[in-house]
């Protein structure tokens, strides 16, 4: 060891899906979204003029942070705007959860969270989702630092019940909860309501997902205007400039279309509903998904297998060798087209496995 490594913040870092290039592929595995984003985002790119890059970003996001209180009904100081949500629950991370009291999370849930606890150095508890991957709320009625858990939940897919979710703000007066809300716009119910009752409500959420926004990074959090002011104070403390020029009008554009937003969710809605009847006919067993993505496993064929076989194809969805999931697919919705061709080659795969057992 180096004499000057004992002051090194070492971390294990969070190991982000693979994004491959293959002209050919079906890429199902990192839950983007198989749709464009909103026309009127290519237009911005074509009359962008770059001169603009010579000075700053506004440091405040301004027309983004409006545009976002605009299409949700909220006061522009209760919305917080970031990079991508993950830059948005680091920071909250960051401002919320300082107690020497373990933050609650969990056990299957977002790999990131318990990277950014480690980094962080905050200590957390991961109580088990129950048999049916569903989160235990009575589990989130202990002595604890701050609570965070998606919904619906990644990568179960699982929607906690809204009135849930008020039971765990009832109870946790004393913390900040936050919901990360990556998934929600796929039919599962919004906290975002509550933020006016609860004043330690934080929702956050992405244009990654259902705005077709994953290669601008664009996140955000609601809440009262005063835990929006504490993130902002730690963001400035950090980086006071963290959008570009770009990416705000990107997003900007893409908010203010709501029926494309409202369409592109729906046809994903439907292929996800299409999707699960398909792979329950194949022997496929999972619990009911709000999001755009099927946390399956088959009931003979091992999930690693599969995964690897829908790999040398081509196809490519996420696994994860992990405890209690090991034996699970994340299968993201694409197309209609593209999950009709993942349902033929899954017939496929299945009947040379069930030849090869039978020989
Ligand atoms: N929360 C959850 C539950 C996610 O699955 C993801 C996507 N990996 C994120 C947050 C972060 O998404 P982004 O940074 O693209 O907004």
């Amino acid at each position: 060891m180096k004499r000057w490594e004992k002051n090194v913040r070492k971390v294990v870092p969070y190991t982000p899906g693979e994004q491959p290039n293959q002209p050919d592929m079906i890429k199902l595995n990192t839950n983007e979204n198989p749709y464009p984003p909103a026309p009127e985002t290519a237009e911005v790119f074509e009359f962008f003029d770059a001169d603009q890059l010579r000075l700053y970003p506004d440091p405040t996001s301004g027309t983004l942070v409006r545009a976002i209180a605009q299409y949700y009904g909220l006061k522009e100081e209760q919305v917080f705007a970031g990079v991508g949500s993950d830059d948005v629950i680091a920071m909250s991370f960051m401002t919320f959860f300082n107690s020497e009291k373990p933050i609650l999370f969990p056990d299957i849930t977002y790999s990131f969270y318990d990277v950014w606890a480690d980094m962080l150095r905050i200590p957390y508890e991961r109580p088990a989702l129950d048999e049916c991957f569903h989160i235990c709320k009575e589990d989130y009625c202990k002595e604890n630092g701050g609570i965070i858990f998606p919904n619906p939940n990644a990568p179960t897919g699982v929607e906690m019940p809204l009135a849930d979710i008020e039971w765990i703000l009832v109870h946790n007066p004393d913390v900040i909860v936050m919901v990360d809300e990556a998934y929600v716009d796929f039919g599962a119910q919004s906290a975002l309501p509550l933020i006016e009752k609860y004043d330690n409500l934080l929702v956050i959420q992405t244009f990654s997902k259902s705005r077709s926004l994953a290669g601008s990074r664009i996140g955000f959090a609601c809440g009262n205007p005063e835990l929006i002011r504490f993130l902002n104070d730690v963001k400035y403390s950090f980086n006071s400039y963290t959008m570009d020029r770009v990416t705000l009008a990107v997003g900007t554009a893409a908010i203010r279309n709501r029926d494309y937003f409202l369409e592109t969710c729906s046809k994903i809605i439907k292929t996800r509903e299409w999707t699960k009847a398909e792979l329950r006919k194949l022997g496929f067993q999972f619990e009911d998904s709000r999001a755009n993505f099927i946390f399956a496993a088959h009931k003979t064929c091992p999930a690693k297998t599969l995964f690897e076989a829908l790999r040398e194809r081509h196809i490519y969805v996420r696994y994860f060798a992990k405890e209690r999931i090991d034996n699970h697919l994340r299968i993201t919705i694409g197309t209609q087209q593209e999950m009709e061709k993942l349902i033929e080659v899954l017939k496929e795969l299945l009947a040379l496995e069930e030849n090869e057992c039978n020989q």
